[in-house]
């Protein structure tokens, strides 16, 4: 279970209205329990650094990604994920989105925004046997270290 706090959960959600009809993304900062339980214990926002469209791709700034791993040395967070958005389309993961597997332990948000309004957001974990992406739960908590159900 993917457990995040409902602050960031609407944080990522405002990022997907304000880069529609583009996509928004960024880095998930967290703790790994056993097996798919990861606590999300920060959003790391980045531009949609892109070559390509930018309704259908994304791309996180490497300067975010290289930033985040120089402050973690030695200590417990790291990067457990990534968000995106997804501009008229459901949050499944696309066929560009498996393409795109880069690391494999990584949890993948991604938000359905319909005509401007985020509608819903999922998470799927890479599955290497498949290859596809499986839906794992994902919990919005009210406390920003994921305490307390909301
Ligand atoms: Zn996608």
């Amino acid at each position: 279970m993917i457990q995040i706090a409902r602050s960031f959960l609407e944080r990522i959600e405002r990022a997907a209205e304000v880069a529609y009809p583009e996509e928004c993304c960024g880095l998930l900062v967290g703790r790994r329990g056993a097996a798919d339980d990861i606590l999300v214990t920060r959003v790391a926002e980045s531009a949609n650094v892109t070559t390509g469209d930018a309704r259908t791709s994304f791309e996180v700034d490497p300067r975010v990604l290289l930033a985040l791993m120089k402050e973690f040395r030695g200590r417990d967070d790291d990067i457990v994920g990534l968000y995106h958005s997804h501009p008229d389309h459901s949050a499944e993961p696309s066929a560009r989105d498996l393409d795109r597997v880069f690391e494999p332990d990584l949890v993948w948000l991604i938000t359905a925004v319909a005509q401007g309004r985020s509608v819903e957001t999922r998470a799927h974990v890479y599955e290497p046997e498949g290859p596809h992406f499986r839906a794992v739960a994902l919990r919005a908590t009210m406390g920003e270290e994921g305490g307390q159900a909301s």
